[in-house]
């Protein structure tokens, strides 16, 4: 069934999946801050809105992917009121689980409906419909976005109830903050003792120290010739935004009272890095930061 979607935050990721919901012939009025986003998707096909209040005024389904929960909360503040009640508001963005659990008391306040639903996959997975959605909301809700999340990705999952979708993935992201620091650490400590790096992940790699850290995006060159290790550790997953995931995840530890000393140091050392590599740097060069502070 074709629906008539607005489409807000056409950046990096919401450009491309904007573009694969209007190749699945859906209508998508796109709205952003910036021209030129604007204009790359109306080459798309996404019908350019001079506002966001003017692209969610007919909409069946709005769909905000933003950098931050504090860019959602103040768009749903502008454009809640200008929805037709009922309108089903799915937030793709990576937001604090807080916020949206807010987000979705705004929008139930204003007489709308609300799922979260964050991505894995990066911008990649944007382009080519590849994307995992992690969701957060009813089950009405969930079955109503299932068809335009599947346009967009290759996988959706119902995590439970209001931000439930966002626990997901900064729980994932967690252990994956994690795990890439253990495995670089790994490496490090074997440079001193004379192990090779191939010799560290022919083992590593089939026995309990296996995870996706080392086996997919293994922090030193050689024994995984695609992980960006390989090029100079060109993104890949940018190294700020696994800082910005830690420290959504560490807000969330902090409020709820969880023991989790390991995430909150990950957030602590990925906060450092990410100030120096920033954009330009894929999240496993943390590897160079650990081997420079050994001495080596
Ligand atoms: P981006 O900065 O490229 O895009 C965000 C867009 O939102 C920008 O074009 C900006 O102009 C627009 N915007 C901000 N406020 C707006 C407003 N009030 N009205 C209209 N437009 C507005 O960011 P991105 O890389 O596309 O990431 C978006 C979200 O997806 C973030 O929450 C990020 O954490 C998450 N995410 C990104 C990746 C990735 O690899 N880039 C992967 C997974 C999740």
């Amino acid at each position: 069934m074709s629906r008539t979607v607005a489409f807000i935050g056409l950046g990096h990721m919401g450009g491309p999946m904007a573009a694969n919901l209007v190749k699945a012939g859906h209508r998508v009025q796109g709205h952003d801050l910036v021209a030129v986003a604007l204009d790359t998707a109306a080459g798309a096909g996404i019908v350019p809105a001079t506002s966001a209040i003017e692209a969610v005024a007919d909409a069946d389904v709005v769909i905000t992917m933003l950098p931050a929960g504090r860019h959602v909360l103040g768009l749903y503040d502008d454009i809640l009121a200008a929805a037709r009640p009922g309108t089903l508001f799915v937030d793709c963005s990576t937001i604090d689980v807080a916020d949206a659990r807010t987000a979705h008391e705004r929008a139930a306040a204003a007489g709308m409906r609300a799922l979260d639903a964050p991505v894995s996959g990066g911008v990649v997975g944007a382009e080519a419909a590849t994307l995992t959605f992690m969701a957060g909301g009813g089950d009405a809700e969930y079955a109503e976005a299932r068809p335009l999340l599947e346009a967009m990705g290759k996988k959706a999952v119902h995590c439970g109830d209001a931000g439930a979708g966002q626990a997901a993935k900064i729980c994932n992201n967690m252990i994956l903050g994690v795990s890439m620091i253990a495995v670089s650490e790994a490496f490090v400590l074997g440079e001193s003792l004379g192990l090779s790096h191939q010799a560290l992940y022919d083992v590593a790699s089939t026995a309990s120290g296996q995870c996706w850290a080392l086996s997919v995006n293994c922090p030193v060159p050689g024994p995984v010739p695609a992980s960006p290790a390989n090029r100079d550790y060109l993104p890949g997953f940018a190294a700020a935004l696994m800082a910005k995931d830690l420290g959504l995840a560490a807000n969330a530890v902090r409020s709820g009272g969880v023991h989790a000393e390991l995430g909150l140091r990950a957030a602590e050392l990925y906060a450092a890095y990410a100030e120096r590599a920033g954009v330009t740097e894929d999240f496993s060069g943390i590897v160079r930061t650990i081997r420079d502070r050994s001495g080596k």
